[in-house]
């Protein structure tokens, strides 16, 4: 071999189809592999069309759009992004700061396009967590409830600002005060609610700030009840009395001796 075929080899190879030697640049390069095709641009281009011409490249995304196959690339997905935690988030992260206006814009557009679909899709969403999620339906009701008896008196504060205790302190009082056959299952199943001791009819109050308020809303006035159980309906007080028969003054008794006596009712 002179020098000039060795120069000649180097700048050139063999087609592993046609067996033709050819310069390199006739056989691309694949970037994802790094290397070059053993196959010439000629070879592959022919290699495409019959394919393309049996029904190949269908078949291939036939196979993939099969519910087994999904469901298994989304698992082979998924176990990579925990595999690759901080590279995927580094990743995002980068992605998200280069791109951000357009990224901010595109939601926009896209939320304003389907605004009654995610609508939808939250309140499907809220439904089912309502119904399966202990936290979040005991926060929605104290928000709801303590949301109509103030109106605007709230004042976008969250109700557990207002009462003074929070979610994790209402749900372990309220456990304590099961009795037979309850559960928080049961809760979200709305076959038990929360009830207040002295009804709400009660207390005399316009804004939060009030004693009558705290003292409505209090962990000592609240038990959880079965939704059957006709006692606690209505302005039933503990001793039979119902609380629109009473003056205001008879009301600010009652209260004062309810939680003056360390006996629940
Ligand atoms: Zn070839």
């Amino acid at each position: 071999m002179n020098k000039k075929d060795s120069e000649l080899e180097i700048q050139s190879k063999s087609c592993s189809q046609c067996n033709n030697t050819k310069l390199l640049e006739d056989f691309p390069f694949i970037k994802k592999r790094g290397y070059r095709s053993t196959q010439c641009r000629l070879c592959l281009n022919a290699k495409t069309r019959t394919r393309r011409s049996n029904g190949y490249y269908k078949r291939i995304k036939e196979l993939r759009n099969r519910p087994e196959a999904k469901l298994q690339e989304k698992l082979t997905q998924k176990r990579y992004r925990q595999n690759n935690r901080d590279k995927m988030n580094k990743y995002s992260r980068e992605y998200y700061l280069k791109n951000k206006r357009a990224l901010k814009l595109k939601r926009a557009i896209y939320n304003e396009k389907n605004r009654e679909k995610l609508r939808a899709w939250d309140r499907k969403w809220r439904k089912n967590k309502y119904r399966t999620c202990v936290k979040f339906n005991l926060n929605t009701k104290m928000s709801r409830h303590i949301g109509l008896v103030l109106k605007a008196n709230k004042n976008n504060k969250t109700w557990e600002s207002l009462v003074g205790y929070g979610l994790d302190e209402l749900q372990s009082n309220i456990s304590k005060k099961f009795t037979d056959g309850m559960s928080w299952e049961k809760y979200v199943a709305a076959e038990i609610v929360i009830d207040h001791i002295l009804p709400k009819e009660l207390f005399e109050y316009t804004s939060p700030q009030e004693k009558q308020f705290k003292m409505c809303w209090s962990l000592d006035n609240l038990r959880p009840v079965w939704v059957n159980d006709n006692s606690s309906k209505s302005d039933f007080l503990p001793d039979g009395r119902r609380a629109r028969n009473l003056s205001k003054e008879e009301k600010a008794i009652f209260i004062e001796k309810y939680f003056n006596s360390n006996q629940p009712i």
